[in-house]
């Protein structure tokens, strides 16, 4: 759609948004159906999408993308009756008889910005909360993610009501003409970087965001960790889609006495998840494009790779990578690194440990692998990040009621199951009085009498 277009759309959205079209639980339930149809009716389209982006396997893209995406949809479709039952809460003494209320109403039209890493589950999971708060949408997928923007296209038309979901292709000119309009909000997965750009075109019309952004997230392995259970998770969370996940572990910080083992097993899980030839392994990943590969691969100069190390340009390739003796000043500790490298670091006390991570911006995630009580405590309670997993990594995402979101550089606001709801609603208050009775007491003229009961009962 040319930019210039885009103005008359969102007009014509607006209109049927105030129209009612969105208002109704069975037009929400309806559309969250049809969402479902979807995805399972295409579900070899879609995958095919994802192969062609980002050489996706056929499980990954389903237990990402797809089978979360209807997941989510059938949390929020057997618990929206209860999310938009309004809350009845006590009224002063003072202020009685009244009724007081909060009742969670749709915010209008909103934008919902998506990146290239999970191009499908990006943008139709945060639509979830958006339709079942009554909202009319406009999806911007990534351009970057070719493919898949153009099957979301192509299906959202076929399947959703065109009154209230319409999706806008494009690449910077499109979504800075979506961001010069008055949203009333918007929902945004991306970069920091971007993240901030939306942030100030949505401060123009006091457009209130989320902002789904990344960082990296540290794993601290502590001297008592079950070490091949923890390898196995690092490796899994580390080289899914093939590092290319918000919150992947970005580096390890171990217990410098534990080291040399975990590297020895990483580099065990690794033949044992992908084989001797992991070019030819159908469940690794490629890296989206040369732009990446470049400066993934520009990471990797310098540095001492005790695995991997080696890539191929032609077929986006790069081996899942670790790296040991780790310049925490070097290149690859200061961005998100975005692909299948992982920095080892090591360190000596759990407070080198926190401190390290402390002295950086707050993670969208943090792992801590250890048994003991007092070390998952310390580390829980004096460091900041958007989540968490004891034990885990990545998979803290996948629990519907657990909020998804970041803090400070790593975003703002969250969503996932009852969070995505409450996100795209307001949570009106009403107080309502009857009118059979009106007490003075509040009115003038303020007598001596009124103030001494008015001090006692407000
Ligand atoms: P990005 O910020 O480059 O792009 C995201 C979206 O913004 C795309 O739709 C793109 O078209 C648009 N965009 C890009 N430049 C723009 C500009 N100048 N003005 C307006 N719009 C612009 O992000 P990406 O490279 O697609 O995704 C990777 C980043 O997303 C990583 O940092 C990752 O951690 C983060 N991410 C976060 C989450 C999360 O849930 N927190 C999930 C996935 C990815």
């Amino acid at each position: 759609m040319p930019p210039q277009e885009i103005p008359a759309l969102f007009a014509e959205l607006k209109r049927n948004f105030r129209a009612g079209v969105t208002r109704p639980l069975s037009w929400r339930r309806t559309q969250l159906g049809r969402l479902k149809a979807l995805i399972k009716e295409n579900k070899q389209v879609l995958e095919q999408a994802l192969k062609a982006d980002l050489g996706k396997s056929p499980f990954e893209s389903w237990v990402a993308e797809l089978g979360f995406t209807i997941n989510e949809i059938d949390h929020t479709l057997a618990h929206l009756d209860e999310w938009v039952r309004p809350e009845t809460v006590s009224t002063p003494l003072a202020f009685q008889p009244a009724h007081s209320e909060i009742r969670s109403e749709p915010l209008g039209v909103v934008l919902i910005i998506g990146p290239w890493n999970y191009p499908v589950q990006l943008v139709l999971a945060p639509l979830i909360g958006a339709l079942a708060a009554g909202n009319c949408a406009i999806l911007k997928p990534s351009e970057v993610a070719g493919a898949c923007s153009t099957a979301v296209a192509q299906l959202v038309p076929k399947y959703m009501d065109p009154q209230a979901v319409r999706v806008v292709e494009g690449a910077v000119p499109e979504t800075s003409a979506l961001l010069e309009l008055p949203f009333d909000h918007i929902f945004f997965t991306g970069s920091t970087a971007v993240g901030r750009i939306v942030m100030q075109a949505a401060a123009k019309h006091l457009t209130p965001v989320t902002l789904e952004l990344g960082g990296k997230s540290p794993a601290i392995v502590h001297s008592d960790a079950n070490l091949k259970v923890t390898a196995r998770r690092l490796v899994w969370g580390k080289l899914y889609n093939c590092g290319q996940t918000c919150v992947a572990p970005d580096y390890v910080l171990v217990h410098e006495s534990k080291k040399d083992a975990l590297v020895a097993l990483i580099r065990k899980t690794v033949g044992s998840f992908f084989g001797a030839d992991i070019r030819n392994s159908v469940d690794y990943s490629r890296i989206i494009n040369e732009r990446h590969f470049d400066r993934l691969v520009g990471l990797l100069e310098g540095q001492n790779a005790a695995i991997g190390g080696g890539s191929d340009r032609d077929s986006l390739f790069i081996e899942p990578t670790v790296l040991v003796d780790v310049d925490p000043a070097s290149e690859v500790m200061q961005e998100e690194i975005f692909g299948p490298i992982l920095p080892i670091l090591t360190y000596r006390t759990l407070d080198e440990a926190i401190d390290f991570v402390n002295d950086r911006d707050k993670p969208l995630a943090l792992y801590v692998f250890t048994n003991n009580r007092k070390t998952r405590e310390a580390v829980l309670g004096r460091t900041s990040s958007g989540g968490a997993a004891v034990n885990q990594t990545v998979l803290h995402l996948a629990v519907p009621d657990l909020p998804f979101g970041g803090v400070g550089p790593s975003g703002m606001g969250a969503y996932h199951g009852r969070t995505s709801f409450e996100a795209f609603s307001h949570r009106k208050a009403i107080m309502s009085k009857p009118t059979v009775v009106d007490p003075d007491l509040l009115y003038p003229p303020y007598t001596e009498f009124k103030k001494g009961i008015t001090k006692r009962v407000l």
